[in-house]
């Protein structure tokens, strides 16, 4: 399959960036639906045909990303459980998003010293 845009390695984080997709068609849905209610049909209309392509396409493209197989790996900083796809040699932990990377033996490994504290604000 061709590179996608959208970077993820965890079911979780697959999940997370998708909703926000479906969040922001799914509400222009509703807003090209108030406006053709009050007559705004011009503007109305290609906003909801707009939002259900967005809405559609993202569907498909989640089911077909969500076939791929995933193993269940702890993280090695915080233990947390993750769900990372097969496909991934790394994958930042769902929990503290710190780099873990993934070895030949499919043992997850930290990617920097333990004792650096990185720090991601979000
Ligand atoms: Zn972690």
């Amino acid at each position: 399959m061709a590179p996608h845009k959208i970077e993820f390695s965890t079911v979780r984080e697959l999940e997370r960036k998708t909703h926000k997709v479906f969040m922001y068609s799914g509400s222009s849905l509703l807003i090209g639906l108030l406006l053709t209610l009050i007559g705004l049909v011009v503007i109305g209309v290609p906003v909801i045909i707009l939002s259900l392509v967005v809405l559609i396409g993202a569907m498909a493209y989640v089911s077909v990303l969500g076939k791929e197989p995933t193993r269940t790996l702890f993280c090695p900083y915080c233990a947390s459980k993750n769900e990372v796809y097969r496909s991934r040699t790394r994958f930042s932990c769902d929990i503290c998003r710190r780099p873990v990377v993934i070895d030949e033996n499919g043992e997850p490994a930290p990617a920097e010293p333990i004792d650096t504290t990185a720090r991601y604000n979000r």
